[in-house]
């Protein structure tokens, strides 16, 4: 096909059957990541009955023209999404479900999140948590108006080729054109330095290095309002002691399994709820372990909302918090749920089928 009939097809007279036909040809990829996902299988069951609206889930990505993000993106999944995205046709087309998909939702302050607006273009966001069925039939609505009154989308680029050249009889044959390796963009990287215009953090983190000097490996600013200290386990007693003068409670509490490399990262999300200037910020305070030998200090005598968080890790990676008198009890999980479910390497139950008499 040549540049001038794909321009005819963009704007000539079949312009608007190309649209309409895109219009009523919406294919969804299915890419689940988040409780959104329910909301989703709603619009599209019988109650609703998405597909009515011309537009149908799918499960292969080079098939379909739509990716509808069902919440929350993590920092692994944007990876996923990006990669998912350019191996979709063109023209496609995204809509992000969720405040989780807008702003990070209730995982706002998480180590983890990525909005997939950094990592994709986005057609239409859909607020709310979850948003209704109906807010995402809408959304499909919108989209199918959008697509009937803009431009038309296609970047698609044609190769030239020489037809003459092609296979005439007693001339070697040719080779057809070999298809383009396909090497997908990386996301974008969340977890580097950024520079950022926040004057205050600027000052706190000069404020912090001479404060805690000696017992930080790395401080830096990861956004506005996030700053991340790394250390080793044995100095985060001392940097706790006196980081606790200025931040008066923990927000969070992760543990990160490594397999790979055999460590866990446990990482301290503290904030404060006194200090007006500081009430906005998130320090990320983190140490490795070896993944053979899972202890860490408890921070819970520095700060006590750090006591059932530390117990819930437990329960969750058995990262042991030494100093926390009431870690060792099942605190979160039913007494029958199997050891450290959140372990990468725990393997998964086996459906036992037996026979009936
Ligand atoms: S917006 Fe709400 S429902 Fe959707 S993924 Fe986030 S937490 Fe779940």
């Amino acid at each position: 096909m040549s540049d001038d009939s794909v321009d005819f097809l963009h704007s000539g007279p079949l312009a608007p059957l190309k649209k309409w036909g895109t219009k009523w040809s919406l294919w969804p990829v299915h890419l689940v990541t988040a409780c959104c996902g329910v909301e989703l299988a709603h619009a599209y069951a019988s109650g609703y009955d998405g597909e009515r609206l011309g537009s149908l889930n799918y499960g292969i990505a080079r098939q379909t023209n739509l990716i509808i993000v069902e919440g929350a993106i993590t920092r692994k999944m944007a990876r996923v999404l990006k990669i998912t995205y350019e191996q979709m046709p063109e023209p496609k087309f995204v809509i992000v479900m969720g405040a989780c998909g807008l702003k990070g939702g209730l995982f706002w302050n998480g180590y983890h999140m990525v909005r997939p607006s950094d990592v994709v273009p986005v057609d239409f966001f859909i607020p709310g948590c979850p948003p209704t069925p109906e807010a995402l039939l809408r959304a499909i609505r919108s989209l199918q108006e959008k697509i009937v009154s803009g431009e038309a989308r296609n970047t698609i680029e044609f190769e030239k080729y020489d037809l003459s050249k092609i296979n005439v009889r007693g001339e070697q044959p040719l080779k057809p054109p070999s298809p383009k390796h396909y090497s997908p963009t990386p996301p974008i990287k969340v977890d580097v330095p950024k520079e950022v215009d926040w004057s205050f953090g600027k000052k706190l983190i000069a404020e912090l290095k001479s404060d805690l000097e000696g017992l930080y490996k790395s401080i830096t600013i990861t956004d506005k309002n996030r700053i991340a200290i790394q250390a080793e386990k044995d100095d985060v007693v001392a940097l706790a002691s006196k980081l606790s003068k200025r931040f008066d409670h923990v927000k969070n509490v992760n543990v990160i399994d490594i397999p790979h490399e055999y460590s866990f990262i446990v990482e301290y999300q503290i904030s404060s709820y006194s200090v007006k200037e500081l009430m906005p910020v998130v320090v990320n305070l983190f140490a490795r372990i070896p993944r053979n030998n899972p202890r860490f200090p408890s921070l819970a005598v520095f700060w006590p909302s750090a006591d059932y968080l530390e117990r819930e890790m437990y329960d969750l990676f058995g990262v042991w918090f030494e100093g926390n008198s009431a870690m060792g009890e099942r605190f979160l999980l039913a007494p029958d749920t199997p050891e450290f479910p959140l372990r990468k390497d725990r393997k998964l139950r086996e459906e036992i089928y037996s026979e009936v008499e």
